[in-house]
């Protein structure tokens, strides 16, 4: 596997582990150098405790028992990707919005001490697009950003063949890039009008909800309850207007903000992933129509917009990155 910066000579035996904490679930891997992820366990989030602490215990036993299930030797080091604001020197998570109470968390020390293992701490989108970049989607490009569509919307940049963190650590922030004026939608982060409040599953969710009241044209009959982003995909397969509206909104908001991201930075890709990227072709469509025209750097033709090969796996690959690029 590629690393940015330096790398031990290729073992495939040795084994990292990796936590993904995500506003939603938390997947821990097993994986090795070569970024082959051997065993996982995902669990929903709120299943795991009420507060971070008791959080942070159960994600130690669960990273303990997947551990135990393997028959290799011990990990050599844990890396965490958190959602966020977050110090990765200080091992702090020091605010995340979509995690109820994260505030000032020294997450990496209390996950080392609890294994007894060496822990490194990264923003979750970053490690996602370490990933993708690494062995999935984004393979081959030093020139893109990688964003997730979950809970929230998080992004990583690699530029010039290296992972961004810009002067302040968690770089990458489109989530809450302005929208403009016309949207005075509250974000999770407790400002207005984030793409955030549109693009993610959230905002899908939000619209669907909206569209619901309004009492506008649906062929859905079930409770709001059931409206996620996998069954309005297959909603929208079907035709529905509400499905194809929202998908629309959202694709066009990520196209507004991917346009200037584009022309910023002059990339080459944008890999779209998490949760709500399962409606990709709808998206994509709407992000591209707002795209091409407005793009200076480049023509559509010249970039790509792909869909996240690795899923759910990307940042427990990404973590393995890491910790190799860290020395381990
Ligand atoms: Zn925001």
């Amino acid at each position: 596997m590629r690393s940015s910066t330096k790398t031990k000579a290729p073992n495939h035996q040795d084994a990292f582990l990796s936590v993904d904490i995500g506003g939603t679930n938390v997947t821990c891997g097993l994986v090795n150098r070569r970024g082959d992820v051997l065993a996982m366990d995902i669990f929903p989030i709120a299943q795991a405790g009420s507060g971070s602490e008791q959080i942070i215990q159960t994600i130690i036993q669960r990273l303990k028992a997947l551990w135990a299930s393997s028959k290799l030797g011990a990990p050599l080091a844990v890396a965490i990707g958190a959602p966020g604001w977050i110090k990765p020197k200080e091992g702090l998570v020091v605010n995340a919005p979509n995690l109820k109470g994260w505030e000032n968390i020294p997450i990496t020390e209390m996950i080392s001490q609890g294994l007894g293992l060496p822990a490194r701490l990264e923003n979750d989108s970053n490690l996602y697009a370490l990933g993708e970049w690494l062995a999935g989607a984004g393979r081959g490009c030093d020139n893109q950003i990688v964003v997730t569509l979950g809970t929230g919307v998080g992004a990583g940049l690699i530029l010039n063949g290296k992972l961004w963190n810009g002067s302040f650590t968690s770089a990458a922030e489109i989530g809450h890039i302005p929208l403009g004026p016309s949207n005075t939608v509250k974000c999770g982060c407790g400002r207005v009008g984030c793409l955030e409040t549109v693009a993610s599953a959230r905002g899908i969710a939000r619209m669907a909800r909206e569209w619901l009241e309004a009492g506008q044209e649906t062929i859905f009959k079930g409770s709001l309850q059931e409206l996620d982003a996998q069954v309005m995909k297959e909603l929208a397969e079907r035709g529905d207007p509400m499905s194809l509206h929202v998908f629309k909104q959202a694709g066009l908001a990520l196209g507004q903000i991917l346009a200037g991201v584009f022309n910023l930075l002059s990339l080459e890709r944008a890999v779209l992933g998490g949760g709500a990227s399962g409606a990709f072709a709808f998206i994509k469509a709407a992000l591209v129509e707002y795209l091409e025209p407005r793009l200076v750097t480049a023509t559509i033709d010249q970039i790509q917009i792909v869909k996240s090969s690795l899923g759910i796996q990307a940042p427990l690959v990404g973590g393995a990155g890491h910790l190799s690029a860290e020395g381990f």
